[in-house]
């Protein structure tokens, strides 16, 4: 139950932070990485998307992520996704951060993003290290060649034990423990720094509201936990937000 003095809280908050997990994507049709449909070809993801996996097969990881652009590629962002977008139009001092790598975000019109892991439909040469896009979907050859030296690019995405962009991260951290407001919205709460920067903020004094069918790592954490899917809870507590005087 959201009372309306949660709400006017909520209303009068000044900096506020979403953090979105695979789930927000889930009523797109993007399976998650650990409900059902997390397999692929029997491989889970945790031993596909890291540096090892490519350096012992990269046509396999390419061929998976292949897959995984494709289908990508042919969602539609859902209402939880459009929430997140009205919701930045009612704060000025407001970001996004995601651990998806699917684009929708940007796709449903979320304008201050930060995409924590990177992006699927951006390659990264593994020689020069050149950032660009990947739009084609197939891609004409696998692995794909840099567009500049022509050495083999890898999808420029943070994998299982890599380390996160350096000043990406300080941003983030410096962001997220200046917020009044924040919500973290499917997210199993499985990969660490995801939950670090949740927790700064909390720690910081942020009201902190989870949105997730499911208990997550971070349920405990949170000064309010809402069970259910977030393209049904969202719309209703931002319309909510909005109509409030
Ligand atoms: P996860 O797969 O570990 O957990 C998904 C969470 O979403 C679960 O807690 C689940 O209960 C919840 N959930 C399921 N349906 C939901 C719904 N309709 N509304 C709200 N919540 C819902 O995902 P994670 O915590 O994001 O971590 C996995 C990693 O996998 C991330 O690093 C992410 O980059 C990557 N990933 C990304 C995508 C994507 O880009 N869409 C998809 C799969 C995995
Ligand atoms: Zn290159």
């Amino acid at each position: 139950m959201i009372t309306n003095a949660i709400l006017k809280q909520w209303k009068q908050a000044k900096r506020i932070a979403v953090l979105t997990g695979a789930g927000i994507s889930a009523e797109s049709g993007i399976p998650t990485f650990r409900g059902d449909g997390g397999l692929w070809r029997n491989y889970r993801a945790e031993d596909l998307a890291t540096p090892q996996a490519f350096q012992r097969d990269p046509v396999l990881v390419w061929e998976w992520y292949e897959m995984r652009r494709e289908v990508c590629q042919k969602a539609e962002p859902n209402p939880g996704h459009f929430a997140v977008v009205e919701l930045e139009s009612l704060y000025p001092d407001f970001r996004l951060f995601t651990q998806n790598v699917d684009g929708l975000h940007k796709r449903a019109g979320s304008q201050s993003i930060v995409e924590l892991h990177g992006n699927i439909f951006t390659g990264r040469c593994t020689k020069c290290g050149c950032i660009h896009p990947l739009d084609e979907v197939p891609l004409p050859q696998l692995p794909p060649p840099c567009p500049e030296c022509g050495s083999m690019a890898r999808p420029h995405i943070v994998w299982f034990g890599e380390s996160y962009d350096e000043r990406i991260l300080g941003e983030a951290v410096a962001y997220l423990r200046s917020v009044d407001l924040i919500f973290v919205i499917g997210t199993s709460g499985q990969v660490t720094v995801p939950v670090y920067l949740a927790q700064e903020a909390i720690r910081a004094g942020a009201y902190s509201v989870e949105i997730n069918p499911a208990e997550s790592t971070l349920s405990e954490s949170v000064d309010l936990s809402l069970r259910g899917k977030s393209g049904e809870i969202l719309p209703g507590i931002v319309a909510r937000l909005r109509d409030l005087n």
